[in-house]
C-alpha cells in the first residue's frame, strides 16, 4: 500500500519543516519541499522567463515568491516520483493550489495555526544543520551543544532570509498569497486545523492523530 499524500500549511515559522520530519520518518512518506530544493539551486538560470530576477536566490533573500513555473516543475517532478508524501511549503499562491489539483490527489489538509506574534521570534532563533537539515531553535529547540547538529554533528547555521527584515517580508507575502489558498482548502472541506503554539511534541501527537484518522 502506498503512503498517505499529506499536505501541510502554515505561516513561515509555524513548524511545517519540524513536523513535515516526524510525518516522513513515521508513515514512511517523501517529504517534498519547495523551500530546500530551491536553496539547493539557488543560483539555477531562470532569465529565460522574463521574470523579474535572474536566479532563485535574488527572491529569496528578498522574501518574495519565486516564479510559479519554477517552482510547479519541482514540484510536479518531485511527486511524480514519490509513494505518498508530505508536501510543505507549496501551494503559496492561488494558481500554484489550482495546479497542484491538476497533478495529485491529497489525503489531508494540515494546517498549523500559530499567531503572528510568535512568528518572528521563532525564525530568527532558528538554526540549520548544513550536512542534514534537521532544525532547531536556539531557545525552544537548543542542541545539545550549541552550534552542534545532535543527529549527525554538522555544523549549525542561520538562513540567508531568517533576518527580521526578511522575516516581516515573508510574513506579509504570506498573508497576501497564502492566506486565501489555506481559506480555499477550508472551504473545500479538507482543511484539520492543528494548534501549532503547543510544544513541538504535542503538536506531533495531534498531526499524527489527524493523519491517522483521516488519510
Ligand atoms: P516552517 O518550516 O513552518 O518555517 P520550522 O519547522 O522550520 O517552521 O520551525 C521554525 C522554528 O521554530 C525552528 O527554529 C523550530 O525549531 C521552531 N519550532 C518548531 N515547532 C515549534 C513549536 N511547537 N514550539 C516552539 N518552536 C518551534
Ligand atoms: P519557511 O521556512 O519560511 O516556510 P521556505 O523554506 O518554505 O520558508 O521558503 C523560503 C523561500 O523560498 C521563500 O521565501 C520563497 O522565496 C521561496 N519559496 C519556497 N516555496 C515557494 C513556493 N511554493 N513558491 C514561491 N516561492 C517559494
Ligand atoms: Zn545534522
Amino acid at each position: 500500500m502506498s503512503g498517505p499524500n499529506v499536505l501541510i500549511l502554515g505561516a513561515p515559522g509555524a513548524g511545517k519543516g519540524t513536523q513535515s520530519s516526524n510525518i516522513a520518518d513515521e508513515f514512511g512518506v517523501e517529504h517534498v519541499t519547495t523551500g530546500d530544493a530551491l536553496r539547493a539551486n539557488k543560483d539555477m538560470d531562470i532569465s529565460h522567463m522574463d521574470a523579474e530576477y535572474d536566479i532563485p536566490r535574488a527572491y529569496m533573500d528578498a522574501g518574495e515568491l519565486v516564479p510559479d513555473e519554477v517552482v510547479n516543475e519541482i514540484v510536479k517532478t518531485a511527486l511524480a516520483e514519490a509513494d505518498g508524501y508530505v508536501l510543505d511549503g507549496y501551494p503559496r499562491n492561488l494558481s500554484q493550489a489550482k495546479y497542484l489539483d491538476g497533478i495529485t490527489d491529497l489525503d489531508i489538509v494540515v494546517y498549523l495555526g500559530v499567531d503572528k506574534n510568535e512568528l518572528v521570534g521563532r525564525l530568527t532563533g532558528r538554526r540549520v544543520c548544513d550536512e542534514c537539515g534537521a532544525n532547531y531553535h536556539v531557545e525552544f529547540n537548543p542542541p545539545e551543544e550549541e552550534g552542534v547538529c545532535d543527529e549527525c554533528g554538522g555544523d549549525l547555521t542561520q538562513r540567508d532570509d531568517d533576518t527580521e527584515e526578511t522575516v516581516r517580508e515573508r510574513i506579509t507575502v504570506y498573508e497576501e498569497n497564502t492566506e486565501p489558498v489555506i481559506e480555499r482548502y477550508e472551504e473545500e472541506g479538507d482543511l484539520v486545523r492543528v494548534d501549532g503554539e503547543q510544544t513541538p511534541d504535542e503538536v506531533w501527537a495531534d498531526v499524527r492523530d489527524a493523519i491517522e484518522s483521516e488519510a
